[in-house]
């Protein structure tokens, strides 16, 4: 089978990963689903092994991998465990990256450092009961006060929004919407109970409520009035992220399939010797090739600093589709096993299906990518 072309760090790194997802989240991805917690032990462990700022360079604490180490770290955490791999992207793509993104380097020295060493944990927190896909219709409030800013509102559906120590948060000021750095710890910040999810139950969601939240004009991320620039460009590494995370969750769906397509036997052959399961493989394998292929050369492209919204969206939405088609030909090859809590496939089917939602809906994506397509006439590469 013909692979990318890694370097020794980054084929390293995935080596690293692979080990550590195989004897630290593996075994307990399971009981990550069942009791709706991903174990604070683990959340530490992932920032002692620097899984919390794979990307973000030496100065900051991180890694130095860029995006394409961050997507390679992501592609192998999806193999083992999408709620792990939700904390992780809220917390380190879009969360802190936010902050590197947009933020002064007194933002960056103060919570980039401590939160790309695993210190603190991060969030991302945009959405609102009037701003879901429609992100611009922020209506938190950001009123300047002397040399600070009491921000009121409440956000919906934050990722690690009850555990973070720090968000990047959106809020409207009378210049447009602002972003701005938030601790967790200071008064008027309230996370709601945990929301009931079909899948990524491991992964914490919350409503956040700020009530005249006190924040430092210092802590500003960007200028007043440009947050929404820092959003979406926050969310075009976020989205590659996200892709990487299908790409690894797909590739051990169909690694499971082939091996129990080949051991359950029916009509006295192993299934894997019917055309109809076969085909199924193929498919399985063709849009996992595309999905890796897609990742891969846009996260290449964003390294070497190109404007990549369109294509990350188009990866966004392919990878997120081409998951939910790909667990779902493997639950077809499990048979009834394949409804089972008793393997893994199962909760696959599950934790998949958010991919086409969060970080803008499939619909979104297509509204951006036709967008970029009316306005260049088609023409490639324009
Ligand atoms: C588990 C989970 C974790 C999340 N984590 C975060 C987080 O960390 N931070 C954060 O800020 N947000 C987070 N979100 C919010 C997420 O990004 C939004 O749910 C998502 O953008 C969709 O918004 P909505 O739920 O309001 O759906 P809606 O916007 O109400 O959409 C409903 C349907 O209408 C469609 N639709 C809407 N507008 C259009 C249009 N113009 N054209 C065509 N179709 C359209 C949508 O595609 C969708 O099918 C999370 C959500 C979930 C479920």
């Amino acid at each position: 089978m013909i692979g990318l072309v890694f370097t020794e760090e980054q084929n390293m790194l995935r080596e690293m990963v692979r080990d550590f997802v195989n004897t630290e989240v593996k075994p307990i991805a399971r009981d990550i689903d069942e009791n709706e917690k991903i174990p604070e032990d683990l959340i530490k462990k992932l920032g002692e092994v620097g899984l919390l700022g794979t990307a973000f360079p030496d100065e900051y604490g991180g890694g130095g991998f860029g995006e394409v180490g961050y997507c390679i770290a992501q592609e192998e955490m999806g193999r083992g465990c999408l709620s792990t791999s939700t904390l992780i992207g809220a917390h380190q793509s879009i969360g802190s990256n936010a902050i590197y993104i947009g933020g002064t380097e007194e933002l960056k020295q103060k919570y980039l450092v401590p939160l790309a060493t695993g210190e603190k944990l991060g969030a991302f927190a945009l959405t609102e009961a009037s701003a879901g896909s429609d992100s611009f219709n922020v209506r938190t409030k950001a009123a300047k006060d002397g040399d600070h800013y009491i921000l009121n509102g409440e956000k919906l559906w934050i990722t690690n929004g009850g555990i973070a120590d720090i968000v990047s948060v959106f809020a409207r000021t009378e210049r447009g919407i602002s972003a701005f750095v938030v601790e967790t710890q200071w008064d008027g910040y309230k996370a709601g109970p945990a929301e009931k999810k079909m899948g990524i139950r491991g992964s914490m969601t919350n409503a956040i409520t700020l009530d005249n939240v006190r924040v430092p004009e210092e802590n500003l991320i960007g200028a007043d009035g440009r947050g929404f620039i820092v959003a979406m460009k926050t969310l075009d590494a976020g989205r590659l992220g996200l892709g990487a995370c299908c790409v690894g969750a797909a590739k051990e769906a169909l690694e499971l399939s082939a091996k129990y397509a080949k051991e359950r036997k029916q009509f006295d052959a192993p299934i894997a010797n019917f055309e109809a399961v076969q085909f199924m493989l193929s498919e399985m394998y063709t849009t996992i090739f595309a999905m890796e292929s897609l990742v891969y050369r846009t996260a290449t492209a964003y390294d070497e600093g190109k404007k990549v919204s369109t294509e990350a969206a188009a990866v966004k939405l392919f990878c997120s589709e081409g998951l939910d088609k790909v667990v779902d030909y493997a639950v077809q090859i499990h048979g009834g096993m394949g409804y089972s809590r008793e393997i893994p496939i199962e909760r696959m089917y599950r934790d998949s299906r958010i991919n086409r939602i969060f970080e803008g809906t499939s619909e979104i994506q297509k509204l951006v990518i036709s967008h970029s397509v009316l306005r260049t006439n088609g023409v490639w590469g324009a």
